[in-house]
C-alpha cells in the first residue's frame, strides 16, 4: 500500500481501512456507537485500537476527527503507522492506543461540529461554572454568522472580516472568531451547554485504559491552519508550564496558542487540556499536530458557511452540495502532495514520542 492509500475518500471508507489495518497489525479493536447516522445512513462510531501490553507503563495516544472533518488527515497517519510494519518495532513496555474519529458525525457529515453543531476542542469547560465570555463575537456575530447566505453576503462578510484582522491586533479578530463561544448554538465554535457524546467518549476511554500509567504522550491531529502541508506542533499551555516545556524538550520546535507563536488564537476549553485534568498522577506530554490546507480568508469562509447551511439552508440544493464540497476543500488537500507531506510529518512526530515515551 502506497502512503497516499492510506488516506480515504470519507468516512466510511477510513473506518473500514482502520479497523482492518489495525487487525492486521495485531492490535485489538473496541467501538462506541454514536446515537447518530452518516449522510448515508451509515452507522457512526469512534474506534480504538491497542497494541503492545495491557499492563504497559507507557502509552502513546493518537486522535483523530476531533474536528470531523479534519479526520481525513489524522485517519490517514494512523492507518499508515498500521500498515508500515512499524507495529513489530514498537519499544518494550510501551503501548499504542490509536483513537480513529472521536467525532465520528463530524467526519461523516464533512463539518468541524458535532451531531449538536458543538465543537469538541471547546467543550472541555466545567459547565457547572460561568462560561467563558467571548466579547467579541458576540460584537461581530451579524458578520460572522448571518442568517442569510449567498455568494455576494459570503464576499461582503468575508471582506469586513478580512479587514477587522489586518486593522485589529494580531490575533484579536480571530480569536473573537474561533476562540469559543457559549452563547449561538447555530454559531461557528459554539462550545455547547454540556458535555458532548464525544467528551464523555472520550473520558470513557481515558478511565478505562489510561489512568493508571506512568506517563503518556498524545498527538491530536488537526488541520486548516498555517501554510499548506506544514504540520506546526501547538504545545497545551505554554512556556513555564511543565507539560509545555517537556513537549518542546521532545519535539524541539512547539508554539503555543497562548502567547502569540502560534497560527491558533487562544482558546477556550479545549480537548488536550481536559483529558488531562482526567489523569491526575499521569505525567502526560500533549500536542495538537496542526496542518495548513488553505489560506485563512477560505477557512473561515468555509465554517461560516457550513454553520449557516445546517442551521438555515439545504443539504440537498446545489449551493449545499457546493458548500460541503468548499468545507472538504478546507480540511482535506486531496492530493498526492499534502498526503505525502502530512505523512511524514506525523510519523516523524510519532516516532519521536515513542522513543521519548520509552527512554
Ligand atoms: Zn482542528
Amino acid at each position: 500500500m502506497s502512503v497516499t492509500e492510506y488516506f480515504s475518500s470519507d468516512y466510511a471508507e477510513a473506518r473500514k481501512k482502520f479497523i482492518d489495518a489495525a487487525r492486521e497489525a495485531g492490535a485489538t479493536h473496541e467501538r462506541f456507537v454514536n446515537p447518530e447516522k452518516g449522510p448515508n445512513g451509515e452507522e457512526l462510531s469512534t474506534d480504538i485500537a491497542w497494541l503492545g501490553p495491557r499492563d504497559a507503563d507507557n502509552v502513546l495516544v493518537t486522535m483523530s476527527a476531533t474536528h470531523g472533518a479534519e479526520g481525513f488527515c489524522g485517519s490517514g497517519v494512523q492507518v499508515g503507522w498500521f500498515k508500515s510494519g512499524r507495529a513489530a518495532r514498537l519499544p518494550a513496555n510501551m503501548a499504542l492506543l490509536q483513537i480513529h474519529a472521536i467525532n465520528p458525525f463530524g467526519f461523516a457529515w464533512i463539518r468541524r461540529t458535532n451531531e449538536d453543531n458543538v465543537d469538541l476542542n471547546r467543550n472541555f469547560v466545567d459547565f457547572n461554572h460561568p462560561l467563558p465570555v467571548n466579547d467579541g463575537y458576540v460584537k461581530y456575530q451579524d458578520i460572522i454568522c448571518p442568517k442569510e447566505w449567498s455568494d455576494e453576503i459570503a464576499a461582503k462578510t468575508s471582506a469586513e472580516i478580512d479587514r477587522l484582522i489586518e486593522e485589529l491586533p494580531p490575533l484579536v479578530m480571530q480569536g473573537a472568531v474561533s476562540s469559543g463561544q457559549y452563547v449561538d448554538p447555530n454559531g461557528v465554535f459554539y462550545g455547547g451547554t454540556r458535555p458532548t457524546w464525544s467528551r464523555k467518549t472520550l473520558g470513557t476511554i481515558i478511565e478505562t485504559h489510561l489512568t493508571s500509567r506512568k506517563r503518556v504522550g498524545i498527538i491530536d491531529y488537526h488541520t486548516g491552519l498555517g501554510p499548506r502541508g506544514y504540520g506546526e506542533r501547538i504545545g497545551d499551555g505554554g512556556p513555564g508550564n511543565p507539560a509545555w516545556d517537556r513537549a518542546q524538550d521532545w519535539w524541539g520546535d512547539l508554539t503555543s496558542s497562548d502567547d502569540g507563536s502560534s497560527t491558533s488564537a487562544p482558546l477556550h476549553g479545549t480537548n488536550l487540556n481536559g483529558m488531562v485534568a482526567l489523569m491526575p498522577g499521569v505525567e502526560v506530554t500533549s500536542i495538537a499536530l496542526e496542518y495548513g490546507t488553505r489560506p485563512l480568508h477560505d477557512v473561515l469562509l468555509a465554517v461560516r458557511s457550513d454553520a449557516w447551511l445546517h442551521a438555515y439552508g439545504d443539504l440537498n440544493s446545489d449551493q449545499g452540495r457546493a458548500i460541503k464540497a468548499f468545507v472538504r476543500d478546507a480540511f482535506y488537500q486531496d492530493a498526492d502532495d499534502w498526503k505525502q507531506m502530512i505523512w511524514s510529518r506525523g510519523i516523524d512526530t510519532q516516532e519521536i514520542a515513542l522513543a521519548r515515551l520509552a527512554d
